[in-house]
């Protein structure tokens, strides 16, 4: 076997070019190459096994190498992988529209398939820019984010993202966007309500003042996850929803890593009553196994497309495997687990007993907190518990304490100085505590030995 890991190590680096990766360190540190999984272990070539602690990039649900969803695919496969949806309809294509539309928010009645999370981002956007040109309001424009935002890596997406690391370098190639901060409450200097309220001020008067020329606000619903699973505090999100239909600005709820039972809730709107004018939804839609991504419209937004051909009023927009068939099956096949096997319940059931797995996290003494919105969780570290004061950032504390875990058996991933933890929603109740337990020892050896 690892002459087998030798010569695919070698063509990994001869060919391979990973993404959100310094190539560098991964070919010097010999990059883990999975080969197999099941439930929620991965498995690699020279056959260790590693808990998937980040359920594959926030996408996993019920564990790998489901039997139902598998056999989703085949069956499928036995008719068509692959037909277009660009004026053209197919069958596991619309059942899963209509499945969408019965499970989303009530103001949301039609949907609109990509790929990736970022692509249905882009459409959002997009409609939300042509929907005001069709009704005759074409000053409305622009585009109003939070600040740390996350939303992808495609042009458009990035123009609302906030991360200067990931972000600042492709400025010049940006589309304005009017800004206004997000709640952080640990880094304010007040109470969490505090911190909401003064958000809430400022997303106000930017509306007062040029609400009239917003398009859409954009935002990840009660978490922001890659800017570290900031969870915002309770009323936020309501109110954001009410300030944007005030003054009649779109809301796009960008559910992609929220969506799909991560908070213990289908979608994170549902748990402020919010009803956004667009939803993008990707990543657990189809329990992790095929690229399908969607834009979800209001009808109204719709209705302003519809029109004779010579209007020219179509949504000019579309990718090459948009509504796969393969992926639109298997997502059946996923909602139908979810159904079946009460997930969303049972991640919400789960939710303070895995609060209580990470007492003992954050109690350790370079943790400045944990964050947690369902199976969403994000371990801050820092140098100083009392002032909060930050690891130096080059000692890639949380880059050490993922590369120690998975010597110990477990696979995540940090952003900046927090540790993510993502597991699975149908993660067994011991496999959850084994994963905590290597976090917890990951995060006291690396920490105590830096400090
Ligand atoms: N929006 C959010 C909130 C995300 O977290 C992500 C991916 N982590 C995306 C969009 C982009 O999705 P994708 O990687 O599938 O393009």
């Amino acid at each position: 076997m690892p002459e087998r890991y030798d010569d695919l190590l070698e063509k990994n680096r001869r060919y391979l070019w990973n993404p959100f990766t310094q190539m560098k360190e991964l070919l010097a540190d010999e990059p883990l190459v999975i080969e197999r999984a099941e439930g929620v272990r991965l498995y690699d070539v020279t056959g260790r096994a590693f808990l998937d602690g980040n359920s594959s990039l926030w996408v996993n649900v019920h564990g790998h190498n489901r039997r139902e969803l598998n056999e989703a695919i085949v069956e499928q496969l036995g008719r068509v992988a692959h037909s277009t949806l660009l004026g053209l309809s197919n069958v596991p294509a619309i059942e899963l529209a209509a499945r969408l539309v019965d499970l989303a928010p009530a103001s949301l009645g039609k949907v609109f398939f990509s790929d990736a999370g970022a692509a249905a981002v882009e459409v959002g956007l997009k409609l939300a820019f042509a929907y005001w040109r069709r009704v005759g309001r074409p000053e409305r424009r622009r585009f109003l984010a939070l600040g740390n935002a996350y939303h992808g890596d495609t042009i458009g997406a990035v123009s609302v993202g906030g991360i200067d690391l990931f972000h600042a370098e492709f400025g010049p190639l940006l589309f304005e966007v009017e800004r206004v901060a997000s709640p952080y409450p640990y880094r304010f200097p007040g109470s969490a309500e505090e911190c909401s309220r003064a958000c809430l001020e400022e997303l106000a008067e930017v509306l007062r003042r040029r609400g009239e020329e917003i398009a859409c606000l954009v935002v990840e619903p009660l978490v922001q996850a890659a800017g570290g699973m900031i969870v915002m505090p309770p009323g936020y999100l309501g109110e954001v929803a009410r300030l944007c239909r005030e003054h009649d600005v779109l809301l796009l709820a960008d559910e992609v890593a929220t969506g799909f039972g991560r908070t213990g809730r289908m979608f994170a709107c549902e748990h402020e009553g919010v009803q956004p004018d667009l939803m993008a939804v990707g990543k657990g839609l189809t329990g992790g196994y095929l690229p399908v991504s969607a834009t979800l419209a209001s009808d109204r937004i719709y209705e302003a497309f519809w029109g004779d051909l010579a209007e020219r009023k179509a949504f000019f927009h579309g990718h090459s495997y948009a509504g796969n068939p393969l992926g639109c099956a298997v997502a059946l096949a996923n909602l139908d687990l979810f159904e079946r096997e009460r997930l969303v319940e049972r991640v919400r059931a789960l939710t303070p007993r895995l609060g209580e797995l990470l007492a003992p996290v954050a109690a350790l003494p370079y943790v400045g907190e944990v964050r947690q919105a369902g199976f969403m969780v994000g371990i801050e570290l820092v140098r100083d518990r009392e002032t909060k004061e930050p690891f130096d950032w080059r000692l890639g504390m949380g880059w050490r304490v993922c590369r120690r875990a998975r010597e110990l058996g477990m696979i995540t991933r940090p952003l900046g100085d927090v540790v993510t933890f993502l597991p699975a929603l149908a993660t067994p109740e011991r496999d959850l505590e084994e994963m905590v337990s290597i976090l917890r020892r990951s995060i006291a050896e690396v920490t105590e030995a830096a400090a």
